[in-house]
């Protein structure tokens, strides 16, 4: 007999042998780049609101605003009575800032890469995706049923070799790739990939979920065929969107399981989301911030310039990384250790993302700390 829990007891003490076992810690946000746990303030490296919008005055109010207007929750499926008025908005906005015919927006980045990719894609395709790829995207592949296989991380040759070789033998083809990579920071070769997707008659999809709020207004995403992202990062709010044509979008709202099967966001967050892109849009100042300061952070410890808001140290193994965290932890910062499967064996890591909000003197700190350490080799 199977007894549930003893199975589990046994699964979770496995996950503690290898230092893969993952906890939650309650994290209380609010105010500026800093969370409290217990009795005692850090200061966080670790939270992907980048522009510190999920604060924002003009943003909460916005919130509010839409709870009173709408109530608390969606009452439905977008489908059915749960498309608020807010959805046409903010999705109009995000089409405009990401230049695209249409967008349509998810309950998270997540279930939009899950919809699309398993709409669009099935049995008979295939999908390429870049090695380092984030979870949802892959977790799509795998819903649509389609052949999918793997890429030399932002090498653009090996996924011509992969497509040259595979690509005749599928009805349908998709390239996947992240614009900026979640946990190493590095930017995707988004031109290069387009082209040899053209080539191949295959259709490229981006993943901007840590560009978005970073590299507004500089041509950081040419138009791949479909751009995905999240509204719970830079945008500080929660949803995702899948941005692209008109067919495109009109196609998803019949065919995307996590948009037809889900109720729809609640009022709040889509207010929200709409007054943080609109601040996003008009503060160019404010959205240069997060790379300004990851290249100060850079600058401190001698690493190479950074190509975005996220900076990886790689520690390792495990047992390291984790070692590290808990010794910024210690010192008052907060910068997550990530472990595999988030990253591949032996590169367990520190990652440390940047806000808006970080100040210089806390940034000076913590590359002090880290230098003093011996984390840094350089
Ligand atoms: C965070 C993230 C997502 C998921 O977005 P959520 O809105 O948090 O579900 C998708 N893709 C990438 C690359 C991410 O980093």
């Amino acid at each position: 007999m199977l007894v549930l829990d003893a199975v589990l007891t046994e699964e979770l003490a496995a996950l503690e042998g290898t230092r893969r076992r993952r906890v939650l810690r309650a994290s209380a946000r609010g105010g500026a780049a800093t969370v409290k746990r217990g009795e005692r303030e850090y200061i966080s490296f670790s939270c992907n609101d980048y522009l510190g919008l999920s604060q924002h005055p003009a943003v909460k109010a916005a919130a509010i605003r839409a709870i009173e207007e709408y109530g608390a929750g969606a009452g439905a499926s977008r489908l059915v009575t749960g498309n608020c008025p807010l959805y046409a908005e903010l999705e109009s906005l995000l089409a405009e800032m990401k230049g695209t015919e249409a967008a349509c927006v998810f309950n998270s980045g997540y279930a939009a890469n899950l919809g699309v990719i398993s709409a669009l894609m099935g049995k008979q395709d295939l999908v390429l995706f870049d090695r380092l790829a984030h979870a949802s995207l892959i977790d799509g592949a795998m819903l649509s049923g389609a052949a999918w296989l793997r890429f030399k991380h932002n090498d653009t040759a090996d996924c011509e070799r992969l497509l040259a070789g595979a690509r005749a033998a599928h009805r349908r083809c998709m390239v996947v790739t992240e614009t900026v990579f979640s946990m190493d920071g590095d930017r995707a070769p988004i031109a290069a990939l387009l082209e040899v997707a053209r080539k191949y008659d295959a259709w490229l999809l981006t993943d901007d979920a840590h560009g978005f709020g970073i590299f507004n207004g500089s041509p950081a995403s040419p138009p791949a065929h479909l751009q995905t992202g999240t509204l719970s990062k830079a945008v500080g709010a929660g949803g995702g969107y899948v941005c692209g044509s008109q067919p495109l979008v009109e196609y998803l709202h019949s065919a995307a399981r996590p948009l037809v099967y889900s109720t729809g966001l609640p009022p709040a967050v889509i207010g929200a989301a709409l007054a943080a892109c609109r601040l996003m849009r008009e503060e160019a100042e404010l959205c240069a911030m997060p790379l300004r300061n990851a290249a100060f952070f850079c600058g401190l410890l001698g690493l190479p310039a950074p190509e975005s808001a996220v900076v990886p140290l790689v520690m390792g193994d495990e047992a390291r990384a984790l070692d590290a965290a808990a010794r910024l932890e210690e010192a008052g910062f907060l910068a997550a250790a990530i472990r595999p499967p988030t990253v591949p064996p032996g590169t367990s890591r520190l990652r440390f993302a940047f806000s808006a909000l970080h100040r210089e003197e806390d940034i000076e700190r913590l590359a002090a700390l880290i230098r003093v350490a011996g984390w840094c080799r350089r």
